[in-house]
């Protein structure tokens, strides 16, 4: 995975991802027009089949404005994000006005540079597809409203997705093997959901969080031990300096949901742990307390995940969403995804953060289904997981 990145006068990041080697000749002999290669996976093929679907893939549900191309849901031609999170850190935190604002900015330019780097242009898109919920409402609407312009424009079928089903997508693009039913476990700074996917588009939530998003722990952790937004990745690199025993940290269990998550309590223990020091002028070491506090996250993500895959009898766990790229997360999933039999996937850290390639990836099934949306299609800020709102807007070609 290389990334070409570049700084721009507004400090907003500019990126573009490109895949390894191998993905680089699947696209320079696929893209001179040998249209005919049929989709290898085996989700059944309707109208379109042994035809290349490509997709111009949409992203601005919260502060990273992102286009891809993706074809056949795995191979993707272009990855652009444009990431604003230099801005927001001013604030510590994402302000959604701002968001809103630089969206519109930048959403043109993504595109051009997505089609460029594909060496498409709109006349070679199959389809448009856009994250139209959950997230920040105006932030969503740019994202939806340029879809929708170029669905318009192009006369090509428009899909909505799910931006959580995206998160869970990305693990398709580096996988080319993962097929469902798998365990997935999504963590992100607004979801924490152990899901059972159970078919491409069909998932069955098992457990969720009753408080904080395990990212929302990990930023507001971050903040009170003075690390600083983003959290996340910032107690990542301290906790590696960090003793992991140096503090025991709760690791909630709801007892009539065994496999919901809890945070907040863990989130005052550590406020707790900082208010006693201070009262004691003794000097808190961060390193450790960030180091402690991972170690009770991630055990708590782990154990119900693998627990998980046991009892519902899956042998496949993905991870996705932000949290997925942290490192303690990781290594303890593959050591005991490794001791139970369990074969473990999860995306590039860069594609756990918010892109647009795997909008593109989840639309593919979704399109192939038959699903399309009318332009009347609207932002929904709080969509739920898996919710079938989308057939309000399905049944037209
Ligand atoms: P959402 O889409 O719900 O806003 P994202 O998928 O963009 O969330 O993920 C952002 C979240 O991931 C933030 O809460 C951030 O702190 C967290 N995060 C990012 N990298 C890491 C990491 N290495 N370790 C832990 N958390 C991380
Ligand atoms: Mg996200």
């Amino acid at each position: 995975m290389q990334i070409d990145k570049n700084v721009e006068n507004d400090g907003v990041i500019f990126m573009s991802i490109k895949g390894d080697d191998k993905d680089g000749e699947r696209k320079a002999s696929s893209g001179t027009g040998a249209q005919k290669a049929a989709a290898s996976d085996k989700s059944g093929l309707s109208a379109s089949e042994g035809d290349d679907v490509t997709i111009l893939a949409i992203e601005s549900s919260c502060d990273e404005t992102a286009a891809a191309v993706v074809r056949n849901g795995r191979e993707v031609l272009s990855n652009i994000i444009s990431s604003q999170i230099a801005i927001h850190t001013v604030y510590g935190g994402v302000v959604p006005e701002i968001a809103s604002r630089k969206h519109v900015e930048k959403i043109n330019g993504c595109i051009r540079a997505a089609l460029s780097e594909a060496g498409v242009t709109l006349e070679d898109i199959d389809v448009v597809a856009v994250t139209y919920g959950p997230g920040l409402v105006g932030a969503l609407l740019v994202g939806v409203s340029a879809a929708k312009a170029i669905s318009f424009a192009q006369n090509k079928p428009l899909i909505g997705v799910h931006h959580i089903e995206g998160h869970i997508s990305a693990n398709f693009i580096e996988n080319k093997d993962l097929e469902p039913p798998f365990v997935c476990l999504v963590v992100s700074g607004g979801h924490s959901h152990l899901v059972v996917v159970k078919d491409y588009g069909e998932y069955e939530i098992i457990g969720q969080t009753r408080d904080d998003a395990a990212g929302e722990a990990f930023d507001k952790v971050a903040r009170a031990i003075g690390l600083g937004y983003p959290g996340g990745p910032k107690i990542d690199a301290a906790a590696k300096e960090g003793n992991p025993d140096a503090f025991t940290f709760p690791q909630a269990k709801i007892s009539d949901a065994e496999y919901d998550f809890s945070f907040s309590g863990l989130k005052s223990a550590v406020l707790n742990i900082i208010n006693q020091a201070k009262m004691q002028g003794e000097e808190l070491n961060q390193a450790d307390v960030a180091a402690s506090f991972q170690k009770a996250v991630v055990e708590v993500l782990v154990g119900h995940a693998i627990k998980a895959c046991k009892e519902y009898g899956y042998d496949k766990l993905a991870i996705a969403g932000g949290v997925a790229s942290n490192t303690a997360l990781r290594t303890l999933m593959e050591k005991e995804c490794g001791a139970n039999g369990i074969k473990f996937y999860r995306p590039s850290p860069v594609l756990c953060t918010d892109n647009a390639a795997m909008i593109g990836a989840a639309a593919y099934y979704e399109y192939k289904k038959g699903v399309r949306f009318d332009l009347d299609m609207n932002a929904v800020p709080n969509l739920p997981l898996g919710d079938r709102e989308r057939r309000f807007h399905a049944g037209k070609a």
